[in-house]
């Protein structure tokens, strides 16, 4: 078969192109001339949208490889109907986002960038125990599971559940307060942590009516989707409240940079990096893993 890659991930191109070669499929390497009306795969990340302008292009395409969890690059009902399978790689990155979460938690409570290194300065900054925060998981996914399962190591103060789709969850079952309105949640978090997906529902998600509700020192950390917050609001929260802090892991305009991203990039109380939170080697090799072994049960 004909794999062509429209996302260039240069660190992890060995190990996956070794298993497609050893198969004996062919590659199309990112950015190489092809006729798309011979290609059978595509592989993708979460950058290039799959929907009718890029499929006309591909009348006999069969399989669209997806390495990361969710289908909102894909136009999953156009893939049915013209039968795609769709492939993509569920829990591969949860760890890798999960320690960025944690270490984020940890670095501003202690605020380690603040430090100046001098013996007297010991006293000038106010530093917090990961032990005394009320944490809010906003989406009980694989990600959001993962990170309840650190905060319960950690030890912190309470733990903090919404998730409107995950019906399942009882009181009982989990070591945390689930609530049902976001809003009164917020309120009691110092910490709040972001695993939606991005649908109409989860789009500005936290906007300037939600964070009127928070905590003036808030953390708020997402590695999710950048449209579940509205930029400018939360700039404007931030600017407005310099003991809150956010960490962001994602952005509207990616991979450029927009005017409201370059301003909240210039506040002290901003930690930016760009979309790197399942882009450790092990994610990037588990990812291909599971799509090894389900493509081998495809073969079969
Ligand atoms: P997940 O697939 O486990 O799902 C999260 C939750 O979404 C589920 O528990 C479910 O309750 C809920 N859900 C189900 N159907 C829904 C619907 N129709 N609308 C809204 N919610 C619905 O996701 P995950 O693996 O925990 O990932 C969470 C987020 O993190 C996603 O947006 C994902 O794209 C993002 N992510 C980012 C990085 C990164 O590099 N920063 C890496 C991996 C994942």
């Amino acid at each position: 078969m004909r794999f062509q890659l429209l996302e260039d991930e240069p660190h992890i191109k060995p190990v996956y192109l070794q298993y497609l070669i050893e198969q004996w499929h062919e590659i199309i390497w990112y950015n190489q001339p092809v006729d798309k009306s011979t290609v059978d795969v595509i592989v993708v990340r979460a950058r290039v949208q799959v929907n009718h302008n890029l499929l006309q292009h591909y009348p006999h395409l069969r399989h669209i490889c997806r390495i990361g969890v969710w289908l909102d690059n894909i136009d999953v009902q156009l893939c049915k109907d013209r039968n795609i399978d769709i492939h993509n790689t569920p829990w591969s990155n949860a760890a890798a986002v999960t320690e960025l979460v944690i270490w984020w938690m940890i670095e501003i409570s202690r605020r380690l960038k603040s430090i100046a290194h001098d013996w007297n300065d010991r006293y000038v900054h106010e530093w917090h125990q990961l032990n005394s925060y009320q944490v809010g998981i906003i989406w009980f996914g694989h990600i959001g599971k993962r990170v309840y399962q650190w905060l319960l190591w950690l030890w912190v103060r309470q733990i903090h559940i919404y998730d409107p789709y995950y019906h399942s969850i009882g009181q009982d079952e989990v070591n945390a307060t689930i609530w049902h309105n976001l809003e009164e949640m917020v309120w009691h978090c110092d910490v709040l942590t972001f695993h939606t997906p991005l649908t109409r529902d989860t789009t500005n998600l936290l906007d300037d009516t939600l964070l009127s509700q928070c905590k003036s020192n808030v953390m708020i950390i997402n590695t999710s989707r950048w449209d579940v917050i509205n930029e400018l609001d939360l700039y404007n929260f931030l600017t407005d409240h310099p003991r809150a802090s956010a960490l962001l892991d994602v952005r509207s305009s990616e991979p450029d940079y927009n005017n409201t991203i370059m301003l909240l990039r210039s506040l002290p109380n901003v930690l930016h990096t760009p979309h790197i939170g399942a882009l450790t080697y092990q994610a990037t090799q588990q990812s291909h893993y599971f799509y090894y072994f389900d493509h081998r049960n495809r073969q079969q």
